[in-house]
């Protein structure tokens, strides 16, 4: 038998949108992730299994060998890698999936374009520290960034801060909230990881796996979507 595989992933959109890329595998997870508490899910093949962790947790996962494979945005590798002076995790493959991107926002009333000009000294609160720090130092604009763990769109309504660098894909939040998005930062996509040892002993059953979702994707890029 091929030795066991694990597979990180987070619940929500990267579960529910790479349940499609396993099932075009062949690979069904056996347990209903809305109803089911369990945190390791087994699937219809015995080497492999899938465990539900948070989504920031995935590259750790991963890059310490408590998986073998995870599903992450580039949003979540890229704060990961920043934060980390270990070694890269290696991302075979953009699987094109919980796509959506990284933007500013302002509220409605503030001239985003005109601090900039003016060279005011901006406010931006974020949970993508990191990334956010590069952008605004490649583009010359002075920012004081102040970390948060959720709901960004709250902070330029309270005055906490100017601006928000967050996740956007129909903007309907940001409109619920009187926000505006000024710029884009970068296209986000989820990405596969996989830890490196992994690679090197468990070589065949990852490529297998790499392939199979490879096709999909490429499938998929043919057809309209
Ligand atoms: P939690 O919701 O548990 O606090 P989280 O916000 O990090 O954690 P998700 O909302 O499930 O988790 O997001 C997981 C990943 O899905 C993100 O890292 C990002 O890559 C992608 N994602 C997040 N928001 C969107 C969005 N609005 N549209 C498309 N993809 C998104
Ligand atoms: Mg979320």
């Amino acid at each position: 038998m091929s030795p066991q595989l694990t597979l990180a992933l987070s619940k929500g959109r990267i579960f529910d949108e790479t349940l499609p890329l396993l099932a075009a595998a062949g690979i069904e997870v056996g347990e209903d992730v809305e109803t089911s508490r369990k945190l390791i899910l087994p699937t219809n093949r015995p080497d492999l299994r899938v465990v539900l962790v948070r989504a920031t947790d995935v590259p750790t996962y991963v890059q310490q060998g408590g998986a073998d494979l995870g599903v992450a945005g580039r949003d979540v590798l890229l704060e990961h890698a920043a934060a980390s002076d270990a070694i890269a995790l290696v991302q075979p493959l953009d699987l094109q999936i919980a796509r959506c991107r990284m933007s500013v926002a302002v509220r409605a009333d503030f001239d985003y374009a005109r601090a900039v000009r003016q060279g005011s000294r901006l406010r931006v609160a974020t949970k993508y520290t990191h990334t956010a720090r590069q952008h605004f130092a490649d583009k010359g604009v002075h920012v004081d960034l102040i970390k948060l763990y959720g709901s960004m769109e709250l902070a330029p309504l309270t005055g906490l801060a100017d601006a928000i660098v967050d996740l956007v894909s129909t903007g309907s939040t940001l409109k619920a909230n009187h926000l505006v998005e000024v710029e884009k930062v970068m296209d986000i996509s989820s990405r596969l990881v996989v830890n490196p040892a992994s690679l090197k002993l468990k070589r065949e059953p990852i490529r297998r796996l790499i392939d199979a979702f490879a096709a999909t994707i490429a499938r998929r890029e043919g057809a309209p979507s």
